[in-house]
């Protein structure tokens, strides 16, 4: 889990203090799809007591399968996203004034631990593209026999692509 103890921190306003977490995770769930990690979760922060909040300042590296919305292939695309999350106590958050613009923004937690999992789970999931693709060339799937065009030509493309070929074609036959 990827969570910070604070009790010593919170006892020295101003200190900082570095995290490093390296773990397999659950698939992420996305609109009803599970979307499988394909290596472990890295999160590595830096985390400051600012004296009335925890100021978490870092990187989140991942690498998920995902399919490529061209040719459907599975492939392993890597992510990495800076992570800056800002955490205060219940009371603390009760008392900022509500047209405080940064009052969204702010994450509450309680006792001693403060828990990033669902911070990062969320920054992953902003993160991820509408349209994957294994690669910006992908050529993708040919729509007249369904051939994934990576792989080479299909015979429709052979026949349809130049006419001057075709035409040569019929001659030497
Ligand atoms: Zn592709
Ligand atoms: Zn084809």
């Amino acid at each position: 889990m990827v969570k910070i103890g604070v009790a010593e921190l919170k006892k020295a306003p101003g200190s900082q203090v570095e995290y490093k977490w390296e773990e397999k995770w659950p698939p992420l769930s996305f609109e009803g799809q599970e979307i499988p990690f394909a290596g472990p979760v890295i999160v590595k922060v830096v985390v400051t007591n600012t004296g009335n909040t925890f100021l978490v300042n870092g990187k989140v590296n991942a690498d998920l399968n995902l399919y490529c919305s061209r040719c459907l292939e599975s492939f392993i695309y890597h992510l990495e996203l800076p992570f800056e999350e800002q955490y205060c106590s219940a009371d603390f958050w009760q008392a900022l004034p509500e047209d405080l613009e940064l009052k969204d923004e702010i994450r509450v937690f309680t006792g001693d631990t403060i828990d990033l999992s669902p911070a990062v789970r969320e920054a992953l999931l902003l993160a991820l593209p509408m349209k994957p693709l294994c690669r910006e060339s992908c050529q993708g799937l040919c729509p007249g026999c369904g051939k994934d065009l990576n792989r080479g030509n299909c015979e429709c493309h052979r026949e349809d692509g130049d006419p001057r070929l075709a035409a040569l074609a019929k001659l030497l036959s």
